[in-house]
């Protein structure tokens, strides 16, 4: 998948990297806020987006192609691999810190591009608040709740080198997709249900 980008560039998915590449282990650099207009940093932002979609993930952080800038994507819409994943708009994060709303957490079962086939249990905040600059380096709150709260919190990971493997709440629960979906899937999703109906996100 390609498409022609600004400055006449072809925009193609960049390479994800794996479990296991030092790189995705690194913590991620803080952004010069006056950097964020330039070329460099809005190339990666293109890039996170495009890969993002075209691998069909709900968020990408830029570690996880090779880059070191504290930036991340997120976007659910429809998606295939998380049918029930609410929506959520594309969402550029430069720079994200969060803070606990809550002390509740919730038992989600994850999966990351960077770790293909698998899948686990990860205990996250159900109520968090995020600040970030936007792609434009205006600033950004926003209270994440529910599922998506458990996304952002993921998103925010990969920028410190962490890993959703890093965090399972029992190590048992980790699995390939296809023993996810016979095995674990309805149980899954009759609390996702509730969590989603109780958050509305
Ligand atoms: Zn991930």
């Amino acid at each position: 998948m390609s498409f022609p980008g600004g400055n006449g560039r072809t925009l193609s998915p960049r390479r994800i990297l794996h479990l296991g590449e030092p790189h995705l282990r690194q913590k991620a650099s803080w952004v010069d806020p006056d950097d964020i207009p330039g070329v460099e940093i809005q190339r990666i932002i293109d890039d996170l987006v495009m890969t993002m979609r075209a691998a069909r993930g709900a968020g990408l952080a830029a570690t996880q192609i090779g880059e070191t800038a504290r930036i991340c994507v997120i976007e659910v819409d429809n998606n295939p691999r998380y049918p029930y994943k609410p929506p959520i708009p594309l969402t550029v994060l430069v720079n994200p810190t969060w803070v606990p709303l809550t002390e509740e957490r919730f038992v989600n079962n994850e999966g990351c591009l960077s770790v293909p086939g698998l899948r686990g249990d990860v205990a996250r905040l159900t109520e968090i608040r995020v600040n970030a600059l936007d792609r434009n380096g205006a600033e950004m709150v926003l209270t994440v709740r529910g599922l998506s709260a458990g996304t952002y919190q993921h998103e925010c990971d990969h920028l410190d080198g962490i890993l959703f493997v890093d965090k399972l709440e029992d190590p048992a629960s980790l699995s390939t997709w296809e023993n996810f979906e016979r095995y674990r899937r309805e149980e899954y999703l009759v609390r996702v249900a509730a969590l989603v109906d109780r958050y509305g996100q």
